[in-house]
């Protein structure tokens, strides 16, 4: 009785699973053609002086309007399209779409400096037509590379050398590197004094942890540390509380981005916000 209703159970399971994988492959088949039929759409989110509330930069975050499955969030089809190779594509969008958009909005009184950030994955840094396809990009849209920072997962670059050149390469052109997530790969510490960065990004888990304890804080602080002993800025992710802020501030973390301030939206929302509330964050 209990052997075959745990058959039972594992022949459903099996039935959910090869559903699943069967949606996989139909959405990676259709991911192609998602970037030329307009269904990629780029959302930002403000990154913020902490002490001001003050935007800074946007970070573009995609989202796939799938006609028939409604919204598709990017952990759902990155790592398919990373698979397929359609990142390429999919990434080369994001970066033309947010540079044109913040071009535009350099142009609003007091925002000449906003900065655009934009993530790169581990397939667009290994594909050598990178560094060319970026300066047409820049050229096309106007935007300057000092006002472009690219964002890369430390898992993207470590012990590569390759990887390595075209990140100063890209960096000789004045665009800055930010590491995403940092502090969730596993080679973090090992690499990165080699590694050509200017950002860390604290990722989000570090700033959920923090309660006014030294424990919870403990990890926040050694990553802000470590970001002025190497002259790096740190960009603390995922803020959603005025505490969260204030602890970051007082470990001397300058800025952040998180739903505290405002979460991702789409371009003409943002612009409605920032011109109805230029402090976000409730000041
Ligand atoms: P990420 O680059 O680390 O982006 C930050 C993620 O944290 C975003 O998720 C954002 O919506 C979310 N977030 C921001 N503030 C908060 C907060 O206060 N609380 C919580 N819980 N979450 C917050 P999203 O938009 O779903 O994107 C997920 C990931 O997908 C991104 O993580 C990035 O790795 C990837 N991604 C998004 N757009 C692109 C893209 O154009 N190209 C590539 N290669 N990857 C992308
Ligand atoms: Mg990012
Ligand atoms: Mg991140
Ligand atoms: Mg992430």
């Amino acid at each position: 009785q209990a052997k075959r209703r745990g058959g039972h159970r594992y022949e459903r399971w099996t039935e959910g699973f090869e559903d699943l994988a069967a949606t996989e492959s139909v959405l990676a088949g259709e991911l192609g053609g998602a970037v030329g039929s307009g269904q990629l759409r780029v959302f930002y989110q403000p990154i913020v002086t902490l002490a001001t509330g003050e935007p800074v930069a946007v970070e573009a975050l995609v989202r796939w309007h799938h006609p028939e499955r409604g919204l598709i969030p990017p952990d759902r089809f990155i790592p398919l399209a990373e698979q397929t190779g359609a990142i390429e594509k999919i990434g080369l969008f994001v970066l033309e779409e947010a540079a044109r958009q913040v071009v535009a909005w350099q142009r609003l009184p007091g925002r000449a400096h906003l900065r655009a950030g934009v993530n790169l994955s581990p397939r667009q840094l290994a594909s050598p037509g990178l560094v060319d396809q970026v300066s047409a990009i820049l050229a096309r849209t106007g935007l300057s590379p000092h006002d472009l920072v690219l964002e890369l997962t430390e898992s993207a670059v470590a012990d590569d050398g390759v990887c390595v050149t075209r990140l100063e390469e890209l960096r000789r052109l004045g665009i800055r590197i930010a590491l995403d997530d940092f502090g969730t790969g596993y080679s973090s510490l090992r690499y990165l004094t080699r590694l050509p960065v200017d950002i860390l990004k604290l990722d989000r888990c570090f700033v959920s942890e923090l309660n006014g304890e030294p424990e919870g804080s403990a990890v926040a602080e050694a990553v802000i540390r470590l970001s002025q002993v190497l002259h790096l800025d740190t960009v603390a992710e995922g803020i959603e509380t005025a505490a969260q802020a204030t602890e970051l501030t007082l470990l001397g973390c300058r800025t952040g981005q998180g739903y505290h301030y405002a979460r991702p939206m789409p371009a003409a929302e943002l612009e409605e916000l920032i011109h109805t509330s230029p402090a976000l964050g409730g000041r």
